[in-house]
């Protein structure tokens, strides 16, 4: 068969771009594909990123892809103790993401990659055998066309329609996202610090972030469990009402009651377990599409560029030896699931013990534990603040200690 493309990207989000930006720097052919009029908008998203994980991959953040820089982060809890955490894993920024997703596209086509924004992948076609070869789409609501290659990359976030065509398990759980609700708001006084705020009744299940732009401005959002019953429902949809909540936080916060709102938006992520595979024969899934997303705050930008680099590794391998079988593509989701999936899953299981936990309970923890106990509990070290914690509040080990068992 005759090929238009080496590989067709699927999404020009973080992960799609970045995939591309390696693939096509190694000589491939790639080709993105966006339904978007224009790449990055609009912006759905808290905007918060972890210095590391770009500088993981040699590259300079340009100063306009981002509105501040981050010291830490302020982690409060229900009766308003909070603790500071500043550190070098700490730091980082809050993006201008319209920005930042189309610089990251644009080094892609600086690479070679070609891009088109307006078209949507409808439907995945296959071979006689079953396996992808291409893509059928819709450009700007045109007549349908074929599009052809041998490998097809998954960078759908959220949606990944294409990539349950291809057999990838993308359906969510409702207890297994988010629903969140955000504002851009202004005027907010801050100290260069993420802050974010736990509780049950204020949040179920899930955090308000407030994260600081410049020029005063703050991204100021909600994300609850998709199966919360206790909050303002929406009507006709299960659930609680983010929108309702994130309201009812900001009329009880002195800077913000009295602010402005300049953008108001929803949105859903998923905080629940990656699919069970990210490679079959001819097409992969990469990003927040293989729900690779952190389950404690929902963050998946830095997920899905990291899973990138490492799918675009494996597929050069791939294209040398014109081998896109799943044998030939798994060692993506070997790398993966060694690397950062073993910290997701130390992650998720933090969060479904977190769930357990009054707000009672929750503030006697803020009250024992230090910024260096909360360090180690997001890097997975559990034993010494669940030792502190039960050695004060005995009836907690019944709950803590599942996150002794893995
Ligand atoms: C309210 C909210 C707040 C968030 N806050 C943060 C945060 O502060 N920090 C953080 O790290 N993460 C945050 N996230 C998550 C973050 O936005 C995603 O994890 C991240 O964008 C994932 O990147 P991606 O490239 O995998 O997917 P995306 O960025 O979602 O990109 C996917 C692209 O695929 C395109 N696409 C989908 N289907 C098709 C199709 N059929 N044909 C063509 N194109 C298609 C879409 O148009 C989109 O451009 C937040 C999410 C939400 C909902």
């Amino acid at each position: 068969m005759k090929y238009d493309h080496d590989v067709i990207v699927i999404g020009g989000g973080p992960s799609g771009s970045t995939f591309a930006r390696i693939a096509a720097g190694a000589g491939m052919d790639v080709l993105i594909i966006d339904k978007r009029k224009e790449i990055g908008v609009p912006v759905r998203c808290g905007e918060g990123l972890g210095e590391r994980e770009v500088i993981k991959q040699d590259l300079e953040l340009p100063k306009r892809c981002y509105s501040t820089e981050i010291e830490g982060a302020k982690v409060v809890a229900p009766n308003g103790k909070s603790i500071v955490w500043k550190g070098p894993e700490t730091t980082g920024w809050v993006l201008e993401r319209k920005i930042f997703d189309k610089w990251l596209c644009e080094l892609a086509v600086e690479k070679g990659a070609h891009v088109k924004v307006y078209t949507r992948a409808i439907e995945v076609l296959k071979d006689e055998k079953g396996r992808p070869n291409g893509v059928k789409v819709s450009h700007g609501g045109r007549e349908p066309h074929d599009i052809n290659a041998p490998l097809i990359v998954s960078a759908e976030g959220m949606e990944a329609l294409m990539a349950r065509q291809m057999g990838f398990k993308t359906v969510h759980q409702l207890y297994d996202v988010d629903t969140c609700y955000e504002y851009e708001m202004k005027p907010y006084d801050h100290e260069n610090l993420i802050e974010l705020y736990f509780g049950n009744e204020m949040a179920p299940r899930g955090y308000v972030w407030i994260f600081p732009k410049a020029d005063k401005k703050a991204n100021v959002g909600i994300g609850v469990g998709g199966n919360v019953e206790n909050g303002e429902k929406q009507s006709g949809i299960k659930g609680a009402n983010p929108k309702v909540l994130l309201d009812r936080f900001i009329e009880k916060n002195e800077q913000l009651k009295d602010a402005s709102t300049l953008l108001d938006f929803g949105g859903v992520i998923s905080v629940g377990a990656p699919i069970n595979e990210f490679v079959k024969d001819n097409c992969m899934a990469i990003g927040t599409g293989a729900k690779q997303v952190d389950p404690i705050h929902g963050g998946g930008i830095a997920l899905a560029m990291e899973s990138a680099v490492m799918a675009a590794d494996v597929v050069l391998k791939a294209h040398e030896k014109k081998d896109y079988s799943k044998d030939s593509l798994y060692e993506y989701e070997k790398t993966w699931r060694a690397g950062p999936g073993k910290k997701v899953a130390k992650r998720l299981l933090l969060r479904k013990v977190m769930e357990k936990v009054s707000d009672d309970d929750l503030n006697y923890i803020f009250n024992t534990i230090t910024d260096d106990d909360l360090k180690q509990t997001m890097d997975g070290n559990f034993a010494c603040p669940v030792a502190k914690v039960v050695a004060g509040r005995p009836q907690l080990l019944g709950i803590l200690s599942g996150l002794l068992s893995k």
